[in-house]
């Protein structure tokens, strides 16, 4: 894995939007709503604070994050809420920069959670070691079913030495801390679906964790509004063609492209957290546990079969859709290893 820093990648981002001649950006004016055309029916612009005034606009697009800005205020100018869909497998992280001395660590180890396939009955613990650029190494420990990582330096360095492998746990007392510890809890995922939304305002896009928020362990969302600001780019194109300057017919558009380019990221994310004991929200879809046996097989087929691990890569990181799945030579592979397979993966036989 290479893993680049928030900061590096916000920075790298920034300055590439920066660099465009036509993007202003204004760091400390504060959004605070939006301003609909006298019929009620368009987006027009937003108020904002700091400095206080109305910012007129052909396009208003949401992107506001959790705080989900729009979905709040929508009710308040006479339109209705999307329906949300939440998932919540109570996952916390503790995170804390290291630095390590000389000859500590050779290649990156670390685990992943739910401990390792057929090692014993699964675990709501995990953890990864990882270095940032040239320096530091990150120590991320995580649990879930409200089994957190707590963010005390003994509880740390406790949870650190419980998981089923020893390497972060032998590493953190010969490393340097250099940052204090972190802990972050609010992992639900939550989808607010406003393709589904029967009536909706003229003029407005809302994308990204403002439409989607998902579980960050499995490190989709920003990949996700990647995509989201492709699509827009795409009907943007389509809206040009169709009516000009005109934005009527946008919102609807984007909203529904959207819903199809963020359902493999959402599938994938509940379908990992509907394993993990207690998981709250939306029941799985029927069909889920055929589906996930399969997919099970498919990871461990993955483990010898150079060409499959590509392709799984490619889908979990959003690069490719997930249609090869269901290659019919694929499928007679898996179920010809149906049983080898799956004890990989800690199926029972037969099952
Ligand atoms: C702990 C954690 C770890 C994560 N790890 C990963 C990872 O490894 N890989 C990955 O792909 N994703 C990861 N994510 C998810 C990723 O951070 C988000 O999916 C992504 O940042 C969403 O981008 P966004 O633009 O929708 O929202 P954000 O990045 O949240 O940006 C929203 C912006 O809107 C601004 N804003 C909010 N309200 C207002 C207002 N009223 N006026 C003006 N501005 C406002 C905020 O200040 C913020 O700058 C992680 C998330 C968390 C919390």
């Amino acid at each position: 894995m290479v893993a680049a820093s928030r900061l590096l990648v916000e920075l790298v981002i920034r300055e590439r939007a920066a660099a465009l001649t036509n993007v202003e950006v204004r760091p400390t004016t504060e959004v605070v709503g939006l301003v609909l055309s006298d019929d009620g029916r368009h987006v027009t612009g937003v108020r904002t604070e700091a400095p206080s005034r109305v910012e007129q606009a052909d396009l208003v697009v949401d992107a506001s994050g959790r705080a989900a800005l729009a979905a709040h205020w929508l009710p308040g100018l006479g339109f209705p809420a999307p329906e949300t869909t939440e998932v919540n497998a109570h996952w916390g992280y503790a995170s804390r920069f290291y630095r390590l001395p000389e000859g500590v660590i050779g290649p990156v180890v670390g685990g992943f959670p739910l401990g390792r396939a057929g090692s014993g009955p699964p675990s709501t613990r995990g953890g990864f070691l990882l270095l940032q650029e040239n320096d530091p190494w990150l120590v991320t420990l995580s649990g879930c079913a409200k089994d957190f990582p707590p963010g005390d330096e003994t509880g740390f360095l406790a949870f650190a030495r419980s998981l089923a492998f020893p390497q972060i746990g032998e590493v953190i007392p010969v490393a340097e801390a250099i940052s204090p510890i972190r802990t972050w809890r609010n992992t639900v995922n939550r989808r607010r679906h406003f393709e589904r939304v029967a009536d909706r305002p003229e003029g407005l896009v809302v994308m990204s964790d403002a439409a989607c928020a998902f579980n960050p362990i499995y490190g989709q969302g920003m990949s996700v509004a990647s995509i989201g600001a492709i699509d827009l780019h795409t009907e943007l194109e389509t809206q040009r063609g169709l009516a000009g300057r005109s934005m009527v017919g946008l919102a609807g558009r984007y909203a529904a492209r959207s819903a199809e380019s963020i359902r493999y990221a959402w599938d994938a994310a509940c379908r990992a957290d509907y394993r993990v004991p207690g998981f709250v929200g939306a029941p799985p879809p029927e069909g889920y546990l055929d589906a996930q046996s399969y997919y099970d097989r498919v990871v461990a087929l993955s483990r010898d079969d150079l060409g499959v691990y590509e392709k799984l890569s490619g889908t979990n990181q959003l690069i490719h859709g997930p249609e090869w799945l269901d290659d019919p030579d694929l499928r007679a592979t898996v179920r010809a290893r149906w049983d080898e397979l799956g004890a990989l993966m800690g199926y029972e036989q037969g099952s």
